[in-house]
């Protein structure tokens, strides 16, 4: 459009008979002034600092445009394990042999106690009945992690799941080295999402059968077993419904049930494949607390009020997750429990677009339906974040609008899949970064509500110099001058505004809505005609006062900086009031417009800047309408804001609040 208007003013000058230099000039000028050359550059600025800002809160972002897209999230989809809650995982219940025991202490400390619960029996002769034992030892040699004790503390490296188990064999004195030497691992199938259990092969001593411990979610290891052990060790029928009810009272408290199962294989077995995990015995649960995060419950909380719905993904047991998500504040009590991954996989695409709209937890949830879960929230226009750890979650986060890697458990495939990586793993630190999204949002868009008018100002006064045959205002350089200075001294100091209040408060950006609103565009064009007015008036007025071409377009120039200098005060909120602003609070815009000052006195008052850009020096009384003209503008945009909040207070509200 720029260039063509130029062609058009070209070709207007000439069919007036004015020379084709002049008017190769004013076409140029025209493209300079039009086109706001410092727009990329600020806006990646702009997105950078939001980076920075970011970073400070744990937020680290892989992709820059991410940013923005964070501050339209509409729907975060997030873990459960680790994320919402604490991941300090401890051993509260045992079933083993249908008996069942409370365990106490808490934290990784090997210290505490194992309780029968049957009390006639708790006074036997103080050894771990056989069930018990096997239930503890299978948690001890079907498990990868360690416990470590730095400065008086005792914390689990490798997954916090097993450090817990490990803990809890500790308290009943069982010693993993001991046990490790006894019966020494052959083989194993590590833990996968994807299958849920994990199993090991152990080496019983000469001529024994080896030894295979499972463990893993109750359904997955249930479905494997054909009979169980009772308190005493021996085989007995397997009772699955009253497994399953104790699954479901314990997983009711928001406890993680873990299930386990032994068998023999042959003793010179040396490879352990999935096929082997069959007729298994089924030897109890282990049920574990893990505490929800404080600060999750707050971030929740401040979602909620942002109009963002926060969905729990998990591989854990719908039970468990339900509860947990109701003490995380999720979901209501009145509200109906989770939709299991099971029952997803029978809905058609059609109907998951229905229910993932209503649902807020989605328990044993496999990688690939979280990937459909995301396509069927896009496909209702939703701007969805996904967090993701294990290899199989990247085709999820790519998808997702921001993939969220765990920056300590996450895969490093997650995290190359990922727009952002959370350094802590939690997700409060998910919604600090959509706070700051939205910021940053915020403040490219004052940028560039302060920055067109001045290209649009600047277009007209050249079109108008050349359909009116007058001497151009401003020349090229001149407008170079002041895009370039102005763009980086002024402008970009809005990048520094701190986030607007109540920006928690608001509903998110729709994403179809252009970044400039009807409001913006019509302030744009008040601006820009009022520059037109103000540079072009004056301009004539010292062409025909007999100043000279020079002091005249140095007046104009001096308009163009100062107009921009006091709008820019206007642009540090587009709705409130500069009045209700603390003046401090940016203090970057303060320094710059001091630069700015004091760069335009250079450029009027010393020789070096009169002959590189053919300015002049002004007389004193010349500021004076420079002066007004600024005045005018900032006192004009105050105006047209108080009218616009009168009309939105009219139309109820605040149009940027969120309902309550
Ligand atoms: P989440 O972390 O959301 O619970 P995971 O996919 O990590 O989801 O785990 C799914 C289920 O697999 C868990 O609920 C648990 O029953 C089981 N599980 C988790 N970690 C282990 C492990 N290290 N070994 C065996 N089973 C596990
Ligand atoms: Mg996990």
């Amino acid at each position: 459009v720029i260039l063509a208007l130029g062609a058009v003013t070209f070709v207007v000058g000439l069919l007036r008979g004015e020379p084709i230099v002049d008017m190769f000039k004013a076409a140029v000028a025209l493209a300079v002034g039009a086109i706001p050359e410092g727009l990329p550059a600020a806006v990646t600025i702009t997105l950078a600092i939001g980076v920075s800002r970011m970073a400070r809160r744990r937020a680290i972002i892989r992709k820059l445009p991410a940013v923005e897209t964070l501050g339209s999230t509409t729907v975060i989809c997030t873990d459960k394990t680790g994320t919402l809650t604490e991941n300090q995982m401890t051993v509260q219940r045992i079933v083993a042999g249908g008996r069942l025991y409370e365990v106490s202490g808490a934290g990784y400390e090997p210290v505490g106690e194992i309780a029968d619960t049957d009390a006639a029996d708790a006074a036997g002769d103080g050894g771990l009945r056989p069930a018990l034992r096997t239930i503890l030892v299978a948690g001890v040699l079907c498990n990868d992690s360690q416990l470590v004790r730095a400065d008086e503390r005792w914390t689990a490296q490798g997954d916090p799941t097993e450090g817990a188990l490990l803990a809890v064999a500790a308290k009943a004195g069982l010693d993993r080295e001991y046990l490790q030497v006894e019966a020494p691992r052959v083989d194993s199938i590590p833990f996968e999402s994807l299958h849920q259990y994990m199993a090991t092969m152990h080496d019983a001593g000469e001529g024994r059968s080896r030894a295979v411990y499972v463990k893993g979610a109750v359904e997955v290891v249930l479905e494997r077993c054909a009979n169980a052990l009772d308190a005493d060790g021996k085989r007995v029928p397997l009772a699955r419904e009253a497994v399953l009810a104790d699954v479901g009272r314990l997983a009711a408290q928001g406890l993680r049930v873990l299930a386990f199962a032994a068998r023999e294989l042959p003793p010179g077995a040396s490879r352990l494949t999935h096929d082997d995990l069959a007729d298994l015995t089924f030897v109890g649960l282990q049920a574990m607390i893990d505490p929800p995060r404080p600060e999750a419950i707050a971030a929740v909380k401040t979602c909620r009020t942002a109009g963002i719905t926060v969905k729990m993904i998990t591989g854990d047991h719908a039970i468990t997750a339900g509860a947990i998500a109701r003490q995380i504040g999720l979901t209501a009590d009145a509200e109906p429990v989770a939709l299991t991954g099971r029952e997803l996989e029978q809905l058609s695409d059609k109907q998951l677009i229905e229910r993932a709209q209503d649902t807020a937890v989605f328990a044993r949830a496999t990688p690939e339906q979280k990937l459909r879960l995301v396509e069927a929230l896009q496909s209702r226009g939703h701007v969805v974040a996904m967090t993701g750890d294990g290899v199989n979650d990247a085709p999820a986060l790519k998808q997702s609008n921001i993939g969220v890697a765990m920056g300590i458990g996450g895969t490093d495939v997650a995290k190359e899949a990922a727009d952002m990586v959370l350094t802590d793993d939690n997700f409060a630190s998910i919604e600090a970064a959509v706070e700051e999204g939205r910021g940053v949002f915020d403040n490219l868009t004052k940028f560039i509500t302060w920055t067109l008018p001045t290209n649009l100002g600047e277009g007209l006064v050249i079109l108008t110099a050349v359909f009116l045959g007058t001497t151009l205002p401003i020349l090229p350089v001149q407008i170079l001058w002041i895009n370039m200075t102005t763009a980086v001294l002024l402008g970009l100091m809005l990048a520094f505004e701190p986030k607007e209040e109540g920006i928690m408060e608001r509903l998110p950006r729709r994403p179809e809505t252009p970044i400039l609103t009807g409001v913006l565009i019509q302030r744009i064009v008040l601006v820009g005609a009022l520059l037109l007015v103000g540079a072009f008036g004056l301009f004539e007025w010292a062409e025909r006062s007999g100043l000279g071409d020079d002091v005249a377009r140095t007046i104009a120039v001096n308009v163009f900086v100062f107009v921009e200098l006091m709008y820019l005060f206007n642009c540090r909120s587009l709705t409130r009031s500069i009045f209700t602003m603390r003046p401090f609070s940016n203090r970057w815009v303060l320094g710059g417009v001091g630069i700015t000052i004091a760069l335009q006195l250079l450029y009027t008052y010393t020789p070096f800047m009169n002959t590189a850009f053919s300015s002049a020096p002004l007389d004193a009384y010349m500021w004076l309408p420079i002066f007004g003209v600024g005045l005018v503008a900032f006192v004009v945009v105050e105006l047209d804001k108080w009218l616009r909040r009168i009309a939105a207070r009219r139309r109820g509200g605040l149009s940027v609040r969120a309902p309550r």
